[in-house]
Parts: C-alpha cells; sequence; structure tokens
C-alpha cells in the first residue's frame, strides 16, 4: 500500500510536541509491515534542512486565490530515516524558523496544502491513502473530493487523524477565494459555526477520523472546543488508536543523548548515575527524589498550577525533594516557575526552552515525571517515562488513562482524579513514601522498562484502518 503522510510536523526535521514524534516514527514501522510510507512536510528553515542532502522533484507555481506562489518539492536523499522524505518550500510563506504562529498561518498551511495537491494532481499513478494529520492538513480532504481541478484524486481514500481537537485553525469566510474552485453548494462542508473550520471540514469529509488514544475519543463526544457535537455525529467512522513511541530513539540502551546507558539489568547504577550528572549541571541533591516536569507550559498541560503545587512541595519537605522543570510557553508561568529558584535554591531548578538532549537526560536521571495535564490526547512523556524506568505521576485522562496503571492496582505509576493543587500535591506526597520503600521503586522501574508501547501494534491497527 501507498501511504502519504501530511503534516507540519516531522521529528528530527521539524518538532513542537508529540505530533513530530509520531510522525517521524509511524511511517518507518508501516513500511518494516511491508508497506511503502512516506511524509510529504513544508521546509521551514531547521538545521535538518541545511545539513541534509535533497533533490528537487517538482518545481512550480500554486495559487491562493489571485496570489501566486513558487513551489518546489525535494526528497532526500538517503533515506536515512526509514521513509521517503518530501520538503515543500514555498518562498516568503513557510521559510521561517518556527513551525507555527505568525499572523499568516493560513495562508501558509492552506499554500503547503495547494502545492502538495498540485503535485500529486500531476503523478502518473495514485496512491492509495493520504493520511492527514491535524489542522494543518485538514482542507485535503475537502479539495480532494470537491475541487475540480483534483477531481482525479476523489478516489484516494482520505484519513484525519486527532492529535489535538484544541486547535482547528479557524479563519474567515472573506478568505474562502484562497480554495481551487468548487461547486459553491458544498461549501457548507468547510464550515463549523461562523468560520470555516480546517478541523471540522476534515472530521466531515475524511472517509475514516481517528484520535491518538480510546480514552480522548470518548473524551471529545463532550469536550472538543465546540466540536463535540460534530465529533458525536461522526462517530461511526471514528476510531482510537494509541499511540506508540520509537523504541529505537527512546532506548536507554544506547540512547547517545544520555550520560550512561543502561539497560533493565543495570537500571538502578544507570539512573544513579545519570541523576547525579543531572543534579550536578542544576545545583540539585543527588541524595533527593528528583520530581520533574517536561513540556509546554499551557493551561491543557496544567502548567498554570504548577508553580503553587512546586511551592507547596519543596516548603512541606524541608529540603527532602528536588525539582526540576524544562518547558517554555505561557511568559506568566515562565517568570513565574523561574522566581522559585530564588526561593529553593539547591532543590529547585528550571530550563526555559526547548532542548531535545535535555529532555532525554531527564527521562533517564529523574525519579518522576509529573503531567497534571487537563487534556492530553494520548501524551507520549509517560511512555518515555516507563521506557527509562521513571515513574509517571498522571492525572487520569485521555492517553494517561490508557497507559498509566496505578501502584495501588498493582500498576508502577501513581494516577490522581483531578488537576488541582491538592491532588498534585497528595500524589507526590504518595510517590516520596515509594521513593522511601526501595525494594518495591526497584521492581516497579524493571517492570515499566519492560513495557512495549512501541509502534508496532498501532501501525498495524492504521494499515487494517486503511484496508477497511
Ligand atoms: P504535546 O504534543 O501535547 O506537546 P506529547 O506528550 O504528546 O505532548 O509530546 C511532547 C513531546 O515534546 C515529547 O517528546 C517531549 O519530550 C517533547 N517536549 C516538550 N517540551 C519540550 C522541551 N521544552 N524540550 C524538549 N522536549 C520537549
Amino acid at each position: 500500500m501507498e501511504i502519504i503522510h501530511l503534516s507540519a510536523e516531522c521529528y528530527p526535521i521539524a518538532k513542537v510536541g508529540g505530533l513530530g514524534d509520531v510522525v517521524g516514527a509511524l511511517p518507518k514501522y508501516q513500511n518494516k509491515l511491508g508497506h511503502f510510507a512516506k511524509v510529504v512536510m513544508p521546509a521551514y528553515n531547521t538545521k535538518f534542512m541545511q545539513e541534509n542532502e535533497f533533490e528537487e522533484v517538482y518545481n512550480s507555481w500554486g495559487n491562493l486565490g489571485e496570489r501566486a506562489f513558487h513551489v518546489r518539492i525535494k526528497k532526500e536523499v538517503t533515506n536515512k530515516l526509514g521513509f521517503d522524505l518530501f520538503i515543500v518550500h514555498i518562498d516568503g510563506l513557510m521559510d521561517r524558523d518556527l513551525v507555527y504562529g505568525y499572523p499568516d498561518d493560513t495562508e501558509r498551511f492552506l499554500a503547503y496544502q495547494i502545492g502538495v495537491l498540485d503535485w500529486i494532481n500531476q503523478w502518473e499513478h495514485r496512491p492509495d491513502v493520504i493520511h492527514c494529520h491535524d489542522h494543518h492538513t485538514g482542507l485535503v480532504p475537502f479539495m480532494t473530493a470537491n475541487c475540480e481541478k483534483y477531481k482525479s484524486l476523489n478516489q484516494i481514500r482520505t484519513i484525519l487523524t486527532i492529535h489535538n481537537a484544541q486547535y482547528q485553525g479557524q479563519f474567515g469566510w472573506d478568505k474562502l477565494h484562497y480554495l481551487p474552485a468548487f461547486d459553491l453548494w458544498k461549501a457548507g462542508l468547510l464550515g463549523w459555526k461562523t468560520a470555516i473550520n480546517p478541523l471540522a471540514s476534515a472530521i466531515k469529509c475524511a472517509w475514516r477520523v481517528t484520535t491518538v488514544s480510546p480514552s480522548y475519543l470518548d473524551e471529545i463526544s463532550h469536550s472538543a472546543n465546540g466540536l463535540e457535537g460534530l465529533l458525536a455525529s461522526e462517530r461511526g467512522k471514528s476510531a482510537g488508536i494509541l499511540n506508540g513511541i520509537d523504541n529505537e530513539v527512546w532506548n536507554a540502551a544506547n540512547d547517545p543523548m544520555i550520560d550512561k546507558c543502561y539497560t533493565v539489568r543495570t537500571v538502578d547504577n544507570g539512573k544513579k548515575a545519570n541523576k547525579e550528572a543531572l543534579c550536578s549541571v542544576f545545583n540539585l541533591d543527588p541524595t533527593k527524589p528528583l520530581f520533574t516536569f517536561i513540556g509546554r507550559l499551557v493551561g491543557e498541560k496544567g502548567a498554570d498550577l504548577l508553580p503553587d503545587i512546586f511551592h507547596n512541595a519543596l516548603a512541606h519537605s524541608h529540603g527532602n525533594i528536588n525539582i526540576l522543570v524544562l518547558g517554555s510557553g505561557d511568559p506568566v508561568v515562565e517568570a513565574r516557575l523561574s522566581e522559585l529558584n530564588n526561593w529553593f535554591q539547591g532543590n529547585y531548578n528550571t530550563y526555559i526552552g526547548y532542548n531535545e538532549k535535555l529532555s532525554h537526560q531527564i527521562y533517564a536521571g529523574a525519579d518522576f515525571l509529573l503531567m497534571p495535564s487537563r487534556v492530553e490526547p494520548c501524551g507520549l512523556n509517560q511512555m518515555y517515562a516507563l521506557r527509562y524506568g521513571t515513574v509517571p505521576i498522571v492525572r487520569r485522562i485521555g492517553g494517561l488513562r490508557d497507559t498509566v496503571v496505578d501502584i495501588g492496582d498493582g500498576g508502577f505509576g501513581i494516577c490522581h482524579d483531578q488537576t488541582s493543587v491538592w491532588d498534585v500535591g497528595h500524589a507526590i506526597g504518595r510517590a516520596y513514601d515509594l521513593y522511601q520503600d526501595k525494594k518495591r521503586i526497584k521492581k516497579i522501574r524493571k517492570d515499566m522498562m519492560q513495557l512495549d508501547h512501541s509502534w508496532d501494534k498501532a501501525a498495524q491497527q492504521y494499515i487494517d484502518l486503511y484496508q477497511m
């Protein structure tokens, strides 16, 4: 089967969060199953683009209404990622340092989608499936089904995977003319409430819809930033497929980014060495349990509560715990988290920013990883933590509910029901008690590291879905 993944992110080319990790791994595992999966993504000004060799496969002009844009599509020549990678250059629109966050993101991602369809439209054969990830690629199912110029593409099966329904990419009807011509009676398929809504349009038009965990599929029928009714009505063509993790990238036994590699057998010494290295860089005490948070500092992750949670935990523990935060996002949360450095020197530290290598070092060196999320479509951090023998402390929501079992139920994590200062504080207390029980935590670490969250199973589930 030939599958084209369309996505704004793909690790290691450009990653903002879990979407990048998924698109950087799933195609590789689909290819291992004997299929032919490739990724077609925008070309930003990232290091990967500068350091690797590409050959041009397409050079043409596209249109956003009256505005013409120059498109060049290039293929990475060595196939080093385990799948064919195509990057879409659009001068003046995609050639930026960041993936998102520009006032013209609507134009940027529309031009990318139109550029890609123009290219596929002139292929001599047709791929079997176009797999769209999130709203940045959400108008593809509508365009292949309805735009006059793409009518030869209308039998290609389209799949939408919702990685996060909070972000929908809405824009005004005044920009309708950006789309290639179609029968205006079909315009209703583009909209939701008062705007054009790419995510809603993809939910309506894709042949199948998936979410990145089964629990998230249940939850979005009653909480999806306004799309609840639509998702409930399209439930019949929807499925929840739990994300996997790339066991080759996330492997403590040969991870080049960590200080000391370790296996299930050597986890205690390995963790100790990584923790000591981390604590010496961040001025923490390696003899005390190390709690960490890694992620976007936004309300969805419960980040606004972290300053109070950490303040209480550090004040009540009288210097008996360490906390290390890696993240960026809301400037107010960033400032409040940094401020705690002054109060709890020697037990607390922050790294505000994005740092892939440090994230690996933290998964390897920490004892506990906190995820007090309000919304968590799947969550990958807890699976990385499990793989590196770090006990996850999670709110029971979305993919966290599907992957973490509480120690009280014979499991390997610590769960709480609410995103509140009190609930998380109580969970930290339980973790502290677990840390004192050396025999138990050592056994839990070994058990966690042997759980299998690799992509093998999910890659096959997607293939089964395409075959349907
Ligand atoms: P989301 O996609 O909602 O941000 P996920 O848990 O699905 O959350 O994926 C987050 C991914 O991004 C993980 O690979 C995590 O390690 C990584 N990550 C998040 N913030 C940072 C950061 N500041 N530095 C390095 N990696 C980060």
